[in-house]
């Protein structure tokens, strides 16, 4: 990188918080990914959103690309560089959160990290609407990029359904507040207002291509007086997915689950107490989680299932557990999900499983709920000696099946492009957006959807 270009990101940011040293550029250059590493040419540690404009109006000058990497845990290497140039760690900008308790809200920087959100609003009896399954290493501003979703999703819905707003730096420098707080004296308490479109979903799972997001604003709940987890067991797909349509249509769940047998035989965890086990969470007043309970009993004995007997195992939620294999280290587990209409179901795992059992390889099969539809998250376990070269075919493989069945792409990314199948009209709307909003394709250059014609 031209030193020119570093020494006057130094004179932005302080000299300490710059490093083209090769030592940390590796550092940077891995993720929890199955892409190979992609080096960084320099690191910029900004301190504050002035800082991030001062370097993106240099980036401009420059036609120098930047990306932003937070925790680095998407696992499509969406945290890396595509073509060099400066990555950007919001690390230093977690300064403590602020609540507007009248509000019901909050707001964060964007380096501060979900985990330290849980626990600094907890002590005070509030809640994010669910508890992830990540660690601690991912930062606010990436979960808003990815547009993170979880178990409490049935009722509560992904990030972009309870976000407030955002701080963004846009990729030519400007800094822009989205949501009420652009507005007069307005504070942050809700995304829409009678102003316009709906900016905030411009940055919203874009995976740091449409800006920097620097501040954000969310809702808080407070913490339920009851919660209560209940089990159930199906013989097959037809029933666990006709029971998982009831509960909805219900809309009694705070929380919805699904795993097969195959998930605790790969996983090696104790068998599972049934082909699927569904579980559902229940929060609110006492009273009302009783009732959903009860509720959910009838529904899914109606549906064709049991509920598990004192001293059946619970099921282990999703992929937290499921993730750490008690494997050798060259096993590695690939995980290729999405989303479809709950109806979809069994059509999407049947295809899944027949990939599968053709190429031999053990799996497992889970989904969550969010709102209406189904959001999976199958496994492939692959030995990284022998089965490298054809995992990302076997992958195409699911995923071509699964666009027959009407699904859509979990997050867009280099595994694999999905470009190809996206609406002509919708993807030049995309692409003029791009244009005009980072007019020198700076931010995350090479990030799909593709901007070449
Ligand atoms: C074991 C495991 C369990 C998981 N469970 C869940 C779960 O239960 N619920 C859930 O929602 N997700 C889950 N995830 C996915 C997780 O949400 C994402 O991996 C995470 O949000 C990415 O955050 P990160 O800090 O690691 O970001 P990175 O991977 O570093 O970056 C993610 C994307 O955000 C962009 N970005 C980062 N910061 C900014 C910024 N300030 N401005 C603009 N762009 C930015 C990056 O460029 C990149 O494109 C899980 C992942 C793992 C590995």
């Amino acid at each position: 990188m031209d030193q020119k270009l570093v020494n006057r990101l130094k004179e932005i940011v302080g000299e300490q918080w710059v490093t083209d040293d090769p030592w940390e550029l590796c550092a940077y250059a891995r993720a929890w990914s199955y892409e190979l590493h992609r080096r960084p040419e320099v690191i910029v540690n900004p301190g504050s959103t002035q800082e991030v404009s001062e370097i993106m109006k240099l980036a401009n000058e420059t036609i120098t690309p930047v990306n932003v990497r937070a925790g680095g845990t998407t696992n499509t290497g969406a945290a890396l560089p595509r073509e060099g140039g400066i990555t950007l760690d919001l690390c230093r900008m977690d300064n403590p959160i602020e609540l507007d308790e009248g509000s019901q809200s909050f707001s964060a920087q964007g380096g501060v990290t979900v985990y330290r959100i849980i626990k600094d609003l907890a002590a005070k009896g509030w809640k994010i609407p669910w508890k992830p399954e990540f660690g601690n290493a991912v930062t606010l501003a990436a979960w808003v990029n990815f547009n993170g979703m979880g178990v409490g999703g049935s009722v509560y819905g992904r990030v972009g359904d309870f976000l407030l707003g955002l701080e963004v730096v846009t990729p030519t420098g400007e800094i822009v507040h989205t949501g009420s707080s652009h507005f007069g004296k307005a504070a942050k308490f809700t995304r829409y207002q009678g102003t316009g479109p709906d900016l905030t979903g411009l940055f919203l799972e874009s995976l740091g291509t449409m800006g920097v997001i620097t501040e954000v604003y969310m809702r808080m709940y407070r913490i339920p007086e009851a919660k209560q987890q209940v089990d159930f067991a199906f013989p097959d797909e037809e029933t666990v997915q006709e029971a998982v349509r009831l509960l909805v249509e219900a809309n009694i769940s705070y929380g919805i689950c699904v795993t097969d047998d195959q998930m605790s035989i790969t996983n090696q965890l104790p068998p599972a107490p049934g082909k699927w086990i569904l579980s559902m969470l229940a929060e609110g007043w006492q009273e009302e989680v009783d009732f959903r309970v009860k509720k959910a009993h009838e529904l899914c004995l109606q549906a064709g299932g049991r509920a598990f007997v004192e001293g059946e195992r619970t099921a282990e939620w999703g992929s937290a557990a499921s993730i750490s294999l008690p494997y050798e280290p060259s096993r590695r587990q690939i995980s290729c999900g999405g989303f479809h209409p709950i109806h979809k179901t069994k059509e999407i795992f049947d295809h899944y499983n027949a990939v599968g059992e053709k190429y031999g390889l053990n799996r497992g099969m889970g989904w969550w709920v969010d709102g209406n539809y189904a959001n999976n998250f199958p496994i492939y376990v692959y030995d990284e000696e022998t089965d490298m070269d054809r995992i990302f075919d076997i992958i195409q493989e699911v995923h071509d099946g699964w666009i027959e069945a009407g699904y859509v792409p979990d997050y867009p990314g280099p595994f694999p492009n999905m470009t190809k199948h996206i609406e002509k009209s919708y993807l030049e709307l995309y692409r003029t957006v791009k244009r005009s909003i980072d007019p020198n394709n700076i931010m995350h250059r090479g990030m799909p959807p593709d901007m070449e014609d």
